[in-house]
């Protein structure tokens, strides 16, 4: 290990259902990766090319652990998405090649200040502080990806539907998104992409208590605290 004047930061990892920890690089997210997400949005669900942002991996919330409702917000938003784990990577990956660099699946929540998410969309300013801060990716156990496919997607609020659709509406695929994401950066194993979510965003409170679902996969389950 190099001389580290500082204790070294810790890996951030995601328990995988069965046993082990996945320990994660990077978290990627598509952005309106579903047309009737988009059109709630106020946008035009074209297939233009898939955008993205990221996350820190220390943003993870794993095991069910307690959201803290975050600062400087008084809009905080869900987003329920299907995660997908790479155990390889690369630069400008085939599409047909794609699938053989994930390693697994997760639930996922790309939490959202949404107010300053609008403030600086308006702004043409970043969106790292309403989408990347602290405890803004709850998930639940990863399973390995063999022989799975992901279906249908769902988050309840303090038990109602708030959002219901199926993965297979991806605007976006997961391998056209792995092959487009790889020609812009070179993924890595440990990559996470958070694949976007489908309509039905809205807001949380302190308490509430949010359980999602993809069929297939697994859930995630988080309240905000
Ligand atoms: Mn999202």
């Amino acid at each position: 290990m190099p001389d580290y004047v500082i204790a070294p930061p810790i890996q951030a990892a995601v328990p995988v259902a069965g046993g082990g920890h996945f320990p994660v690089r990077r978290i990627y997210c598509v952005g309106r990766n579903y047309a009737e997400h988009a059109r709630e949005m106020g946008h035009d669900p074209d297939r233009e090319p898939p955008f993205f942002f990221t996350k820190p991996a220390d943003a993870l919330v794993t095991g069910g652990a307690d959201m803290p409702y975050p600062s400087m917000t008084a809009d905080l938003h869900h987003e329920m998405e299907l995660v997908v784990a790479l155990g390889s990577g690369g630069v400008e990956i085939d599409e047909a090649e794609a699938m053989r660099h994930v390693w697994g699946y997760a639930a996922g929540l790309d939490m959202t200040r949404r107010d300053l998410q609008d403030t600086a969309k308006k702004a043409r300013r970043p969106w790292d502080m309403s989408k990347g801060f602290d405890h803004s990716a709850p998930i639940g156990d990863m399973v390995r990806a063999e022989g799975v496919v992901p279906g249908r997607i769902e988050l309840r609020v303090n038990g109602a539907t708030r959002q219901s659709s199926d993965v297979g509406k991806l605007i976006w695929s997961i391998p056209e998104t792995i092959a487009y994401l790889s020609r812009l950066v070179r993924l890595e194993a440990g990559d996470l992409i958070f694949t976007g979510t489908p309509e039905g965003v809205a807001s949380v409170q302190r308490g509430d208590l949010l359980e999602g679902v993809v069929d297939g996969v697994g859930g995630v389950r988080v309240r905000v605290a």
